[in-house]
């Protein structure tokens, strides 16, 4: 049999071994890094597959039938995945986002949904529990994560127009079942936060200049008024697959002033500390902002860093910990999971490495400071893997 060859972009085979310091690090919530931010937010990959090919995540020449996916065994299991959560939220994490490669691919992920809907804050409040998805698989799960539950979906979109939107998955997926799921996700009142206030399904859309600007425009017409707040994303130099170049790039302040051709808008103060999106509200005649249409949001990761505020840890598919979207190594917890490992240690040992993090790689590449292919140490990570 020929020796199979893993390609240079897996970055999977490295791993940092976490340390479980001597003394114990307690639980209080209080965590902070080593730039002072506190730990907020966890995403979770249930999973390194997908049925689309976006060409800006996984481009269909690196991720075909060649492509050496983790086994089952790798992965980490439901209850592994609960157990982590847990100690995290111990730490301050009040949002977990179930992403992937495709969350939905991941067999009877209800069943996970329901075991992390039960863990609480120290101080007894649920978690704000959320999943972004390609929404192709939405229409035919949304009850079941709903009755889980799973308290928001995040829909990524990346345009309104047939040709364009099979054209950017790659698989030639059609927009209409994409719409027929975020539908689904509204009648069964997927939009709530933690507490059950009403916070709409949130619509990401990536903006490549080359290819989806036409959209903007009528995702702009179709989502406004809803209740649901579309997003636009900068296409980000994430990952060592998709041969990203900055022309790429359509700056969010140049979607902002297209919108402006035909909707007034007016800034948005932050709603939560941390928030990666700009909000802009839609204003009436008054040129004031109307709640009932609603706001939309950009999200500059390439031209305007917000690593100062970032509060968000990835845990991969097989259970390293990243510190950052751009890292090029993880934290091996899956091995402190399955040695045996007490709680209070693996929980020290996760506090460790947040207290170690120095990590502000956007900000570096802003100021001019890093190589955009690398950031010198090695390739960074696919967003696939970890999870958006
Ligand atoms: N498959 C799910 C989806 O597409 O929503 C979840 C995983 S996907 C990696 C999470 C998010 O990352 C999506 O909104 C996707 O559009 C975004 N994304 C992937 N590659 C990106 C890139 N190069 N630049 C900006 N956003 C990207
Ligand atoms: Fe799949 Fe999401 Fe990546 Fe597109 S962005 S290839 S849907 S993981
Ligand atoms: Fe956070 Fe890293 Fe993104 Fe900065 S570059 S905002 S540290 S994930």
């Amino acid at each position: 049999m020929a020796e199979r060859i893993i390609p240079l972009v897996d970055q999977r085979l490295k791993a940092l071994q976490p340390t479980i310091p001597a003394r114990a690090v307690s639980p209080t919530g209080l965590l902070g890094d080593g730039l002072g931010r506190p730990l907020r937010d966890l995403r979770i990959s249930v999973t390194d597959r997908c049925n689309f090919r976006c060409n800006y995540c996984m481009p269909k020449e690196v991720f075909n039938a060649d492509y050496p996916y983790l086994p089952h065994s790798a992965l980490l299991s439901f209850e592994e995945i609960t157990r982590l959560a847990h100690l995290f939220v111990g730490h301050g994490v009040k949002k977990l986002r179930l992403t992937g490669g495709e969350p939905l691919l991941r067999k009877n992920l209800e069943i996970l949904v329901a075991q992390l809907a039960q863990l609480r804050t120290p101080e007894g409040a649920p978690l704000d529990l959320t999943l972004t998805t390609n929404g192709a698989l939405l229409a035919r799960k949304a009850q079941a994560l709903k009755d889980a539950g799973l308290n928001r979906v995040t829909v990524s979109l990346d345009g309104l127009d047939d040709a364009v939107f099979r054209r950017m998955n790659d698989v030639d997926f059609p927009v209409a079942e994409v719409l027929e799921g975020i539908d689904a996700a509204r009648a069964v009142g997927l939009g709530v936060d933690g507490q059950g206030r009403p916070s709409g399904i949130k619509i990401n859309m990536v903006v490549k200049r080359t290819t989806n600007v036409d959209q903007i425009l009528p995702m702009a017409r179709h989502f406004r008024g809803t209740g649901m707040t579309l997003r636009f994303i900068e296409y980000m130099d994430v990952g060592s697959t998709n041969g990203w170049r900055m022309d790429d790039v359509l700056p969010s302040a140049d979607v902002i002033r297209l919108l402006q051709t035909e909707f007034p808008l007016v800034p948005l103060e932050p709603s939560a500390p941390g928030e990666t999106a700009e909000r802009w509200g839609y204003a009436n005649a008054q040129g004031v902002h109307d709640p009932a249409l609603g706001e939309v949001g950009v999200i500059s990761s390439v031209t305007q860093a917000f690593c100062q505020d970032c509060n968000r840890a990835r845990l991969s598919t097989e259970g390293k910990l990243y510190l950052c979207l751009f890292a090029t190594q993880g934290y091996d917890l899956r091995e402190l999971l399955r040695n045996g490992t007490a709680d209070t240690d693996l929980s020290s040992a996760i506090a460790h490495i947040w207290q170690g993090r120095q990590d502000r790689y956007s900000e570096l590449r802003g100021q001019g400071l890093l190589d955009t292919a690398s950031d010198g140490a090695g390739r960074k990570v696919e967003m696939s893997y970890i999870g958006g």
